[in-house]
């Protein structure tokens, strides 16, 4: 159980109950929110017990999972068959497997005869062309949060925001790294998040 590994290593006593878990709670390659903007995506997506979440483009399954521990329920999309199979061994690592159904394929088309969620994350893949096929497919008060790291999606999620309200945030964060004898910020890619109520 790679959560009982990694928590033992640290010589923690379980499991933290806030969100922002360490990246290396999950299996991942790279391509996973990292862990302040994954306790940022969170806080914007407000899971209640209960509640079901879309996670589209869901890569490791990160958003999935820390969503789930708050007592709800997640569809992760993704699609690739690498990380599907990421995101299905950390369900099961956290023991959230009962909780969080992972559909490997392509958004929107995937989502076909999914049941409506109360909130949708927007991780990866969002066009417009994506975004209108999944706004006209949700009720009204569901939450939507969508991330950009790229100009492209950054500049759409600008349009959405004009269109439809909400918030609109740029993070931008630095660690601090060695720089020689000395140490030095290293600037993380910003990351735009929009987040609105339909
Ligand atoms: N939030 C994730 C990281 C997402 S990375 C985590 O914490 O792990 C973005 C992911 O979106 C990638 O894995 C990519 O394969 C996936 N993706 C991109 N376009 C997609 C689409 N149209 N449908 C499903 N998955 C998509």
């Amino acid at each position: 159980n790679l959560v009982a590994v990694a928590v033992e290593a640290k010589g923690a006593q379980g499991i933290p109950r806030s969100s922002g878990l360490p990246d290396d709670l999950f299996a991942h390659d790279g391509q996973i929110t990292k862990r302040p903007v994954r306790a940022l995506a969170i806080s914007a997506l407000a899971p209640r017990p209960g509640e079901r979440l879309w996670d589209i483009g869901a890569g490791s399954g990160s958003i999935s999972v820390e969503w789930a521990l708050c007592g709800g329920t997640a569809t992760a999309i993704e699609m690739r068959e690498d990380r599907a199979a990421n995101i299905r061994s950390n369900a099961a690592a956290f023991g959230l497997a009962h909780r969080i159904a992972v559909v490997t394929g392509r958004a929107p088309e995937a989502l076909a005869g999914l049941d409506a969620p109360d909130a949708v994350f927007f991780g990866g893949g969002l066009d417009s062309a994506m975004f209108d096929a999944i706004w006209s497919r949700i009720g009204a008060g569901t939450r939507l949060v969508a991330h950009a790291v790229t100009l492209e999606t950054e500049a759409l999620l600008g349009e959405l925001h004009q269109r439809h309200g909400g918030e609109l945030m740029r993070v931008e964060i630095a660690h601090a790294g060695p720089l020689g004898r000395y140490r030095s910020w290293e600037a993380a890619r910003p990351v735009v998040q929009w987040s609105a109520v339909r």
